[in-house]
């Protein structure tokens, strides 16, 4: 049934995989399983990228996994996996699984037809055919350098196409957050979302409301966090896949105000995760959500409210109204109110408050967050820049820069 190209037929030597996962497939193989690199790495090597990490299917059960290995562990309760570690490195192992259809167990799904239990143990083919894009479905031997296509994908991928394995709207109903990597892998690898992939998800789009908060939330995470989450954004904009469902991105991009900012912030992410910088969620969160913390600060201010206690306000109004659609994980409830508290406080510079603002441990979160606001036209630019010439400043030249309050 599949398609096995030799290694004269495609470019991945297997030198370019990564230690761990190539020893993990030799010692299986060694011990009379089936075992290949799959899904994203496979894909990525064929692109020419590297991937940031691999994944290996096998024939194996996990209990088998685990007594080749001396270091590994299985995870998972539900459906089993083996983490396979070699120093630093850590290698997903999974046994070939089936994904039950409804026609097979129509127990197993949701009353719009979303999948609910995992999977069981399947064949090599049924591995292949539970995936979700046919570019995603491809595995690789690295013992005999060799990659097999069930689906079509080294074709599709060729042709710069993302293509649902099977019927696309059943395979929305099943898991509608497929739509949301449709965006994500589109943008990031630079494909097209093929004409019959992409048509139901404008029938299928509200369907992701059905999807529990957690996984969704982790999906955007992995949408923002991508290294394209502009285009990403643009992609799902496009796809009408953030309205409504998603008003984080919805009014954030589309404030007059602080839409700007909201870019802004996202390609500062983009271009930190390119330069192999840290990036922080919170910061880009906080970015994603300063729209309607001005709205709500502009309004309690207007109806009277002193500036901090409208501030609050406006910040509790802002994360409650989120939590009703995609609720943020509250570990980053505190750090986003920091940023948030903390920009009143740059338009101070009398005194000795720039001087405590300076030792704020979330001073230079806080200042940054204050200096991409004023480079969108969100904030004075010119105090932004006062601030940036304090922070290098002496103690005579920064007492010579005070500014008392008109
Ligand atoms: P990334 O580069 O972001 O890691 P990826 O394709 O590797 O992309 P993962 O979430 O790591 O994405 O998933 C690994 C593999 O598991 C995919 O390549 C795909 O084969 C399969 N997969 C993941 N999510 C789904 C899904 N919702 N439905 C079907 N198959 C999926
Ligand atoms: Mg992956």
């Amino acid at each position: 049934r599949p398609t096995i190209y030799g290694p004269d037929k495609h470019p991945i030597r297997r030198e370019a995989i990564s230690k761990c996962a190539r020893r993990t497939c030799e010692e299986l193989q060694r011990a009379g399983h089936a075992a290949f690199v799959v899904g994203g790495a496979v894909r990525d090597h064929l692109l020419g990228h590297v991937p940031k990490d691999y994944d290996v299917a096998t024939s194996a059960t996990p209990e088998e996994v685990r007594s080749i290995f001396r270091r590994s562990r299985i995870i998972g309760r539900r459906f089993q996996i083996v983490h396979v570690l070699c120093g630093q490195d850590v290698v997903e192992t999974s046994t070939f699984r089936a994904q039950l259809t409804r026609e097979a167990d129509p127990d197993n799904t949701d009353e719009h037809g979303r999948v609910l239990s995992d999977n069981v143990f399947g064949t090599q083919a049924e591995d292949a055919a539970r995936r979700d894009f046919t570019v995603n479905a491809l595995f690789y031997d690295p013992v005999k350098e060799e990659v097999w296509d069930y689906h079509h994908g080294v074709k599709d991928l060729a042709a710069k196409k993302l293509v649902m394995i099977g019927d696309p709207a059943l395979r929305y109903r099943e898991d509608p957050v497929r739509m949301l990597r449709a965006a994500r892998l589109a943008a990031k690898l630079g494909l097209t979302i093929d004409a019959k992939t992409e048509a139901p998800i404008h029938t299928h789009r509200h369907l992701i409301e059905n999807v529990p908060q957690a996984r969704l939330f982790e999906e955007i995470l992995k949408l923002l966090l991508s290294g394209n989450a502009v285009a990403c954004t643009q992609l799902l904009r496009k796809l009408e896949l953030h309205h409504g469902l998603l008003p984080l991105l919805d009014d954030a991009l589309e404030n007059k105000a602080t839409g700007p900012f909201a870019l802004a912030a996202l390609k500062a992410t983009d271009d930190r995760l390119r330069d192999d910088k840290p990036v922080s969620p919170a910061f880009l969160l906080a970015a994603l959500l300063w729209g309607r913390v001005e709205n709500g600060l502009r309004k309690h201010e207007d109806s009277g409210q002193p500036s901090i206690p409208a501030l609050h306000s406006a910040m509790h109004e802002a994360l409650d109204e989120q939590r009703v659609s995609l609720a943020i994980p509250r570990r980053f409830d505190a750090t986003m109110k920091e940023l948030w508290l903390l920009q009143p406080r740059f338009l101070q510079r009398g005194g000795q408050r720039p001087y405590r603002l300076l030792e704020h441990p979330r001073f230079r979160a806080a200042y940054d967050f204050f200096e991409l606001r004023a480079r969108s036209g969100n904030a004075p630019l010119d105090i932004a820049q006062w601030w940036e010439r304090f922070q290098d400043a002496n103690a005579d030249e920064r007492e010579e820069m005070m500014v008392e309050d008109e």
